[in-house]
């Protein structure tokens, strides 16, 4: 295992701006050709905790993508856990590497002592293209793993994901349409997967009415069977005269050419990265008088699940968590009231202003131990 020179990067970017841009603490490159591994950890914040987020698998084409991906997920991570409450930092890795050809024990053995390596700074878990087998071998060299299956593992994180959607959903529409449930609205959900199934149930439970679609057409048919939702085409779902969008599919649903066709009042749903450009969409969708719910504060009841592994997994306090969310929400909506900001800005915000206060309290409480420690040896 060695540390890759930087300079052997094909991809021009510049490293160690990028990692002023993003405010990086550390960002490891480990490579062990007898195994084939080629990893990057990026740790972007420990100061609410230990840095926590999935590792990818993924053939990018260049190393400075895998580096880029590294630098953004990360930085997401920690604006997400800060939001959801939790004592935990912001991190990503990435194994740059075909999925279907190069997963071996060895890879993910020599994965997990790069993990190891970092002492309890990163602990990883699943995301693209990797699953329980390969959290269980990076589990054989290190502690600093979650989602491993029998110990003590936290399992799918999909139906604490949706519940989170769901207490989300209800919270944006008490603020926009001010009613205190879902019974008689008209919601558009994009997505029949692991997720949206979910939310589909628990908003059919409700009382609404609930439009369902997917590219995959039996998925939401079958979906809509068993819950009563109605199913309709793939390409009609953004433009449903509906009280409120649940993007549950893939990201970048929310751009120029979708938003000026939504004939929603609010947008709340499980999908990361709803907002094809962040400030351009956020302040469109504001400017169509619709309400954001920033997606990585909707749809953070997933990683609350697989956070209460790190102290112990307890099925009922993440649901309260989940719950929490609803709660969160409106101090969002608040917030970007009271400031006149986007909702995204001001859960960006709501994120900064914890891990500074957070810092700050460290900071202070290491200075008076100084202080306190000088005293004591200018008495002896
Ligand atoms: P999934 O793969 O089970 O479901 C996604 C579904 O969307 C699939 O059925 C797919 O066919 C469908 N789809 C893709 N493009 C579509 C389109 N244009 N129109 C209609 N349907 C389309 O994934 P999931 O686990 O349910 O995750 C859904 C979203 O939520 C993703 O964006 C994911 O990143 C996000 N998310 C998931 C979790 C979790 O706990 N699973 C946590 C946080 C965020």
């Amino acid at each position: 295992m060695r540390i890759v020179n930087s300079s052997h990067l094909e991809h021009s970017m510049n490293i160690f701006d990028s990692l002023v841009d993003y405010g990086h603490e550390e960002v490891l490159f480990y490579s062990d050709p007898k195994t084939g591994l080629r990893a990057i950890i990026g740790v972007h914040s420990t100061v609410l905790g230990p840095a926590l987020g999935g590792t990818r698998m993924w053939n990018y084409e260049h190393d400075g993508d895998a580096l880029t991906d590294v630098l953004r997920l990360s930085k997401g991570m920690t604006y997400k856990a800060a939001v959801a409450g939790l004592n935990l930092g912001g991190g990503k890795g990435v194994i740059i590497g075909d999925a279907r050809t190069q997963k071996s024990e060895g890879l993910f053995r020599a994965y997990g002592k790069a993990v190891e390596s970092l002492g309890g700074r990163y602990i990883t878990a699943e995301d693209v293209n990797t699953n329980v087998r390969d959290m269980s071998w990076i589990r054989t060299e290190t502690q600093f793993v979650t989602g491993v299956e029998g110990i003590g593992g936290s399992g799918d994180p999909s139906p604490f994901t949706a519940y989170g959607v769901y207490c989300g959903i209800k919270a944006t529409a008490k603020k926009q349409l001010g009613k205190d449930s879902v019974s008689g609205l008209r919601v558009a959900v994009q997505g029949a997967g692991n997720v949206a199934g979910h939310v589909v149930s628990h908003l059919v439970k409700d009382g609404a009415t609930v439009y369902v679609t997917d590219i995959f057409k039996d998925k939401a048919l079958s979906l809509a069977n068993e819950t009563g939702a109605q199913y309709v085409e793939p390409d009609a779902i953004l433009s449903m005269d509906c009280d409120i969008l649940s993007p549950n599919a893939l990201g970048a649903t929310l751009n120029d050419e979708t938003i000026p066709q939504l004939k929603c009042s609010l947008v709340a749903g499980g999908a990361n990265n709803q907002l094809a450009d962040e400030k351009k969409h956020g302040a469109m969708l504001q400017a169509r008088g619709i309400l954001y719910a920033p997606d990585y504060v909707i749809n953070a009841g997933g990683l609350m699940n697989v956070a209460s592994e790190v102290d112990g997994y307890n099925k009922e306090s993440v649901l309260r968590k989940n719950e929490g969310i609803y709660d969160t929400l409106l101090r969002i909506y608040a917030m970007a009231e009271e400031r006149n900001i986007l909702t995204v800005e001001a859960s960006n915000a709501l994120a900064e202003e914890r891990i500074a206060s957070v810092a700050h309290v460290h900071r202070t409480y290491s200075r008076k131990t100084v202080i306190n420690r000088s005293q004591s040896s200018s008495g002896s």
